[in-house]
């Protein structure tokens, strides 16, 4: 072992305290100096906070009789049954032409009603191969900062052995999607442009939510998890001088799936959302007393389809809004629960369909709508 000592010079000793002196002074521009980022955001830094704030704390606006009438009035169940649900009324398995036959006829009626509609496609490796999956997303106005959604799966379950049509898993909430765009839509537009600026209804239609084999992490909700990915990685601009994720802007995602059977139950699952689930539960109340409610008694003391019988139980069921949710989305799970006898099986077909059921939960999503945007229909 040998210990080695230095000898500096003078030279040496000055060429040190430069080098010191431009270390020190880096150190300072990095750390020290403020940040244009630091600047603005301390600067904007109560806007930072103000529309996510605002987002936080929107509350809807409760309708007069007379709007609640006049929305429930506004049913045509012909026409929901054709135009809109018979197209989805087909095996629409992700990836075949059956599949984008939907596809199109989801995106011709958004077009018609004047709304942006997007198209997120990609593809994914299934325990069938390698298929392709296109998330159709509407929005009816893409200037707003938030957005109120309302979303289902358009595909449907792929079997071997038996004709599945899967009329309540998924087509008959895809109809109802575009029921309310097209009841709506009056309230929604004012001389060509939309009603309200700051938080737009937005439809996302997914694809690929069943699995191809046995529902795991990977065979399922392959629309879902793309989706909820690439809004987390895409900015939206919330403000002059602000963005933020483009899933921060969701307001809540409202999620339906199994429905169209007689009296189906929703539960809240979701303590953040509770006040959205009572919301509905108010206006279902609201609608059975003013006799608005198909087969349903004005006596009826209780709530029929929003119950919240199971709610807050074991996490909730697995479904297209998982992603959604880890990713700190306020999610509201309208499915049926129990599920409807006629789950997965050849009998989800259109004589599964309850259309009275239909036009009741029609007409509460559509006050939904109304209140929560703030329309005066
Ligand atoms: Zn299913």
């Amino acid at each position: 072992m040998r210990t080695v000592f230095w000898r500096i010079s003078a030279s040496q000793v000055l060429m040190c305290c430069s080098l010191l002196c431009i270390v020190t002074y880096i150190i300072y521009i990095v750390t020290l100096m403020p940040h244009p980022d630091i600047t603005s955001r301390s600067v904007t830094g109560g806007v930072r906070g103000s529309w996510a704030k605002k987002q936080r704390q929107h509350r809807s606006r409760t309708l007069s009789i007379d709007q609640l009438k006049k929305v429930a009035h506004m049913s045509d169940m012909t026409y929901f049954e054709d135009p809109l649900l018979e197209p989805f009324m087909h095996v629409r398995v992700s990836d075949t032409p059956a599949n984008k036959k939907v596809q199109l006829h989801i995106k011709d009626t958004m077009a018609k009603y004047g709304w942006a509609v997007e198209e997120d496609s990609f593809t994914e490796n299934t325990p069938l191969g390698r298929k392709q999956f296109t998330n159709i997303v509407a929005t009816q106005n893409p200037k707003a900062i938030r957005r109120l959604v309302l979303a289902c799966h358009y595909d449907s379950k792929y079997f071997e052995d038996f004709v599945f049509i899967g009329a309540t898993d998924s087509a008959v909430p895809c109809a109802m999607l575009l029921d309310v765009a097209r009841h709506l839509n009056t309230s929604l537009w004012i001389h060509g442009k939309p009603v309200r600026k700051t938080v737009s209804l937005q439809l996302v239609f997914f694809d690929g939510e069943e699995a191809f084999v046995e529902w795991t992490a990977t065979d399922s909700i392959y629309g879902a998890r793309h989706l909820a990915e690439k809004w987390s990685t895409t900015q939206s601009r919330v403000d002059r001088e602000e963005w933020a994720h483009t899933i921060e802007i969701v307001d809540v995602l409202i999620l339906l799936d199994l429905i169209g059977t007689k009296d189906p139950e929703f539960n809240s699952w979701f303590r953040n959302t509770e006040h959205l689930f009572e919301r509905f539960q108010k206006i279902e109340m609201r609608m059975i007393k003013l006799g608005l409610l198909a087969n349903v008694d004005q006596n009826h003391s209780r709530n029929r389809y929003f119950t919240s019988r199971y709610g807050h139980t074991s996490g909730g069921i697995e479904d297209d809004h998982i992603p959604f949710l880890r990713k700190n989305v306020p999610v509201v799970h309208m499915i049926a629960y129990p599920f409807p006898l006629e789950w997965h099986k050849a009998s989800d077909d259109k004589t599964a369909l309850h259309f009275p059921t239909i036009d009741n939960i029609n007409k509460i999503l559509r006050v939904f709508v109304c209140e929560y945007l703030h329309l005066s229909p």
